[in-house]
C-alpha cells in the first residue's frame, strides 16, 4: 500500500512537488494575467482607477492577491505530486488509452470531478461563513479583497488551500479517469476560479439570465457573494445554494 502512494523517494517527490509548484504557479499567472487584462478594457474603473489612492490600493491588493495565490500555487503540487508520483507508477485510475473504458464515461467522469469538487466546496465554504473563527481563520483572506480582480484566484489562506488540495488526488485513486479528461477538468477549475473573480461577466446577458446561468455559476453569481458573505457559496453549480435556500440570484455590477 505504501508503495503504491509513495512510489518515489521523498527527495524525488520533493522536486516533483517544487516542479508542479512552478507550473501551477505559471498557469495561474498567465491565466489570471490574461483575464485581468481583457477585464480591463470592459471595466478600466476597476482595474484602472483614475483616483491615484484607488490605485495605490488596488496595486497593493493585486500584490496580496497574487502572494496568497502562489502559495497556494505551491500547496495544491504536495498532494498533486503524490498523485502524479502514483501515476507513473501505474498506482492510480487514470488511464491514457481510450479504448479501456466506454466512450460515454468521458462526460461522466468530467462530471463527477466536477460535482465532487462543487459539493465539497459548497459545504466547506458555508461552513467557514457560518462559524466565525473559522472564517477569521481560514476564509476571511479570501475576502480582503473588495472587489477581487481575477488574481484573486487562487488567494487563500493555507489552510483554506489545504482544505481542498487533497480532493482531485484523492480521486484519482478511485474514480477513473482519461488523462485528457482529468486535463479538461483542471483547465475548466482554473478558467472559472479565474473568471469569476475577474470583475467582468465573460457570457452573454441572455445566457446568464438564461437556462445556462441558471444552472451555472459565473462572475454574476460569484461576485454577489464577494458582496453579501451570506449567499451564493457554489463554486461551479447553482443546485446547492438553491436546494438550501441560499442562491440570491444574481449581481448585474459586472
Ligand atoms: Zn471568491
Ligand atoms: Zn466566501
Amino acid at each position: 500500500m505504501t508503495s503504491m502512494l509513495l512510489p518515489a523517494p521523498p527527495d524525488t517527490l520533493g522536486l516533483l512537488a517544487l516542479q508542479l509548484g512552478v507550473l501551477v504557479a505559471v498557469r495561474y499567472l498567465l491565466v489570471s494575467t490574461a483575464f485581468a487584462w481583457w477585464a480591463a478594457r470592459r471595466r478600466p474603473q476597476l482595474y484602472r482607477p483614475a483616483d491615484p489612492a484607488r490605485r495605490a490600493r488596488l496595486a497593493r491588493q493585486i500584490r496580496r492577491e497574487i502572494g496568497w495565490s502562489l502559495l497556494s500555487a505551491f500547496l495544491y503540487a504536495g498532494p498533486a505530486a503524490v498523485a502524479l508520483a502514483a501515476f507513473l507508477n501505474g498506482g492510480t485510475r487514470i488511464y491514457t488509452d481510450l479504448a479501456d473504458r466506454p466512450i460515454w464515461w468521458l462526460p461522466v467522469s468530467v462530471a463527477l470531478y466536477l460535482l465532487a469538487h462543487d459539493t465539497w466546496f459548497y459545504w466547506t465554504h458555508r461552513a467557514m461563513h457560518r462559524w466565525p473563527v473559522l472564517f477569521r481563520t481560514a476564509h476571511a483572506v479570501h475576502h480582503e479583497s473588495r472587489p477581487p480582480t481575477a488574481f484573486a484566484a487562487m488567494a487563500f489562506h493555507p489552510f483554506e488551500a489545504l482544505s481542498a488540495a487533497w480532493l482531485y488526488p484523492a480521486m484519482v485513486f478511485l474514480v477513473p479517469i482519461h488523462a485528457g479528461a482529468l486535463v479538461l477538468v483542471l483547465v475548466i477549475a482554473t478558467i472559472m476560479a479565474v473568471t469569476n473573480h475577474m470583475g467582468h461577466e465573460m457570457f452573454p446577458r441572455s445566457w446568464v439570465h438564461g437556462r445556462f446561468g441558471r444552472h451555472v455559476i459565473t462572475a454574476s453569481h460569484h461576485e454577489l457573494h464577494h458582496r453579501r458573505y451570506d449567499a451564493n457559496f457554489g463554486l461551479y453549480f447553482r443546485w446547492w445554494d438553491r436546494w438550501c435556500g441560499t442562491d440570491a440570484g444574481l449581481s448585474d455590477c459586472v
